[in-house]
């Protein structure tokens, strides 16, 4: 077994993949209604098959530990539990870890499938918890579904049970201390993710909350200690005193975490991506390697550790993150 590493001798065992560029929600942060995105056909999208192969070669020759699916929306793609129970093989033969994303509004009924096929990590986004507002972000009024999805997520022991909140100022910065009274008494964690700038979100300063800030609107009333016992290479962690939930940081704005960045992404058209943020030089593409006869799974997994090597020391800073025009969450996947 190869590992993948760097040239900063970062070890890479976790892999995101995109499932699709299709979104059922319309977030102003990520997909605003009124964006005109080419949306990709299903021939240019990866197939299950060329996935599984993919995943074969990933956790079969190159070492990966971890694998999230994520989107768009995960659960909009047509046999997606199918698709899950096959990745369950996988996970049983080369026993890696397996997690999903999704906005929470399709799961309710797929969630006892999901624990059958050993899903071991759930993240929901909920970025309110009221309808109106839930509405005005998302663009739907899917705030019930989503709130019954967790409900059903908790009962079924999906543990750890994660809530994602991307919190935009003047916009839901007032509900920090609600998601946190919403999760303190439960096995849930809730992880506040700073606004991100992408192609596509007219991404503006003023708009913006960083991680100290959140910080410390909860600390005015609840006491965080951080727990750091949990190897956790993104997210800062804190438990609350006296109190089971837990509260998490995702700072890539204002407090990046390249360092120990151990991530690689397929996107949905099967672009390899070094780093969310890339500007898309020197991408593998597996629609085409997949499809190419003269390549078999060792020349592939050859062409993935080289691929690596270019990676980054850091992703670039704000200014050059807002002039990137080919980046967007959906296809690349959050
Ligand atoms: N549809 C799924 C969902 O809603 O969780 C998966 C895809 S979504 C792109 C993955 C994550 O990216 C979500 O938690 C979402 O909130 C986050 N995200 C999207 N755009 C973002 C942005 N501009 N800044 C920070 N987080 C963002």
């Amino acid at each position: 077994m190869q590992t993948l590493i760097d040239s900063f001798n970062r070890v890479h065992d976790y892999l995101r993949i995109s499932l699709t560029d299709k979104c059922n929600l319309n977030c102003i942060y990520c997909n605003p209604s009124d964006y005109k995105i080419n949306k990709l056909q299903r021939s240019q999208i990866l197939s299950f098959d060329e996935l599984l192969r993919l995943i074969n070669i990933f956790a079969g020759k190159l070492g990966i530990k971890k694998i999230r699916f994520t989107g768009g929306e995960p659960l909009v793609r047509k046999d997606v539990l199918s698709f899950f129970q096959s990745v369950f093989s996988l996970k049983q033969k080369y026993g890696f870890e397996s997690g999903l994303t999704t906005n929470g509004t399709l799961l309710e009924d797929k969630l006892v499938d999901l624990k059958n096929y050993g899903m071991d990590r759930l993240n929901i986004s909920i970025d309110s918890l009221n309808p109106g507002k839930y509405k005005y972000i998302t663009g739907k009024d899917n705030l019930i579904e989503v709130l019954r999805s967790i409900k059903k997520a908790n009962e079924l022991g999906f543990n750890p049970l994660k809530l994602n909140v991307v919190v935009m100022k003047n916009i839901n910065d007032d509900e920090i201390l609600d998601f946190v009274d919403f999760i303190i008494d439960s096995d849930m964690n809730v992880r506040f993710i700073e606004y991100m700038p992408f192609a596509n979100n007219r991404w503006d300063k003023n708009d913006f909350i960083s991680y100290n800030e959140i910080k410390n609107i909860i600390e005015e009333k609840y006491p965080l200690n951080e727990i750091t016992s949990i190897k956790n290479l993104v997210a800062k962690d804190f438990s609350i005193k006296g109190h089971y939930g837990t509260v998490s940081f995702i700072s890539s704005i204002s407090n990046h975490f390249c360092g120990t960045c151990n991530r690689l992404r397929i996107d949905a058209q099967g672009k390899m991506k070094l780093c969310l943020f890339s500007s898309g030089e020197n991408e593998l593409n597996f629609k085409e390697l997949l499809n190419d006869p003269n390549y078999n799974d060792d020349d592939i997994s050859e062409l993935i550790q080289k691929a690596l090597l270019p990676k980054p020391q850091v992703h670039p800073g704000i200014s050059e993150l807002i002039k990137l025009e080919e980046n967007n969450m959906l296809g690349i996947g959050g």
